[in-house]
């Protein structure tokens, strides 16, 4: 089998098929050999797994995790890709390649057609340019996995798992610590990448929770209030909410202090309590 993080590899498949890099798909492929058999033993791949890749690339993560799962489906929206797949996956017979766009494959459908009886987790470099939206996605449409394991910008994985209430703490940190407990597994460099980002990457796990973090009866109205109270950051919850929902200043001050919280504070003092209680306490 060929070693696909292999610099020398890599040029000689995308040469004799004529690929190139694209910029606006976030394609910069692995070329450190440790990265991804790291990743796919910590993301809880093994015998009894069905894993969804995003983002396959040459198929550097796809192969190690097809070593190690039950099955592989992985998600790639460069076409140009399918033919080098075929080459450099060829020596595995649990892998299925969609050529699909993440943000528009129906993904609960894809786990009870293709991983009946498995345990099912994400596994991906995901390309940056969609990061927030794709990890939203996954956690929002409540997906029958167990975890999701990412690598992503080492500042957005800081602000993942940053526990609420925390000065780096933003609306994305409520949404992943609601759904899962998040974890950073470790750092990956800058130059373990070809092209090299201009950016260092951190690979997370998220564990998804049984049941959310906190009990709201709203879960949207309760992401509403979130996005909200985030939106100006620099300006208190009172202000923030204010203007961005037009709710009147004096209903927000009301709920808070209701939940027994201080009127001028700002979302990132803020813990997942507090969100919910003023969340109920806002009609
Ligand atoms: N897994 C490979 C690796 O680690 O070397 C490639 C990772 S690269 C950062 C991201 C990959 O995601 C690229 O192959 C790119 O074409 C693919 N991609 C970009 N946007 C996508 C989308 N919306 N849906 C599915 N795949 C996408």
């Amino acid at each position: 089998m060929q070693n696909l993080s292999d610099i020398g590899v890599i040029r000689a498949v995308m040469e004799k098929h004529g690929f190139n890099f694209s910029k606006a798909l976030g394609q910069n492929f692995l070329i450190n050999p440790s990265v991804c058999p790291r990743m796919a033993e910590m993301c809880g791949a093994d015998e009894n797994t069905g894993v969804i890749e995003i983002g396959t690339g040459v198929g550097v993560l796809t192969a190690e995790l097809a070593k190690r799962a039950k099955k592989v489906v992985a998600i790639e929206l460069d076409s140009r890709l399918l033919p080098v797949l075929e080459e450099t996956l060829s020596d595995f017979d649990n892998i299925e390649i969609l050529n699909e766009d993440v943000m528009k494959v129906d993904l609960h459908a894809l786990i009870r057609e293709k991983f009946e009886g498995m345990k099912v987790v994400v596994c991906a470099n995901l390309p940056y340019y969609i990061t927030s939206p794709v990890i939203t996605m996954l956690l929002e449409s409540r997906l029958p996995v167990e975890a999701v394991t990412v690598m992503i910008q080492k500042e957005a994985a800081d602000r993942l798992c940053t526990p609420v209430g925390s000065r780096e703490s933003g609306a994305i940190t409520v949404c992943t610590n609601y759904y899962s407990v998040p974890t950073q597994l470790f750092n990956v460099s800058r130059g373990s990448f070809m092209p090299a980002p201009n950016v260092d990457s951190t690979v997370i796990r998220l564990d998804i929770r049984k049941e959310p973090a906190v009990k709201v009866s709203d879960e949207r109205k309760f992401f509403r209030i979130v996005k909200a109270a985030f939106a100006q950051r620099r300006k208190t919850v009172v202000n923030s909410v204010s203007s961005s929902l037009s709710v009147p200043k004096a209903e927000i001050i009301a709920a808070l202090e209701q939940a027994g919280l201080d009127p001028n504070v700002r979302a990132e003092k803020l813990t997942m309590e507090s969100f919910a209680a003023l969340c109920e306490n806002l009609v």
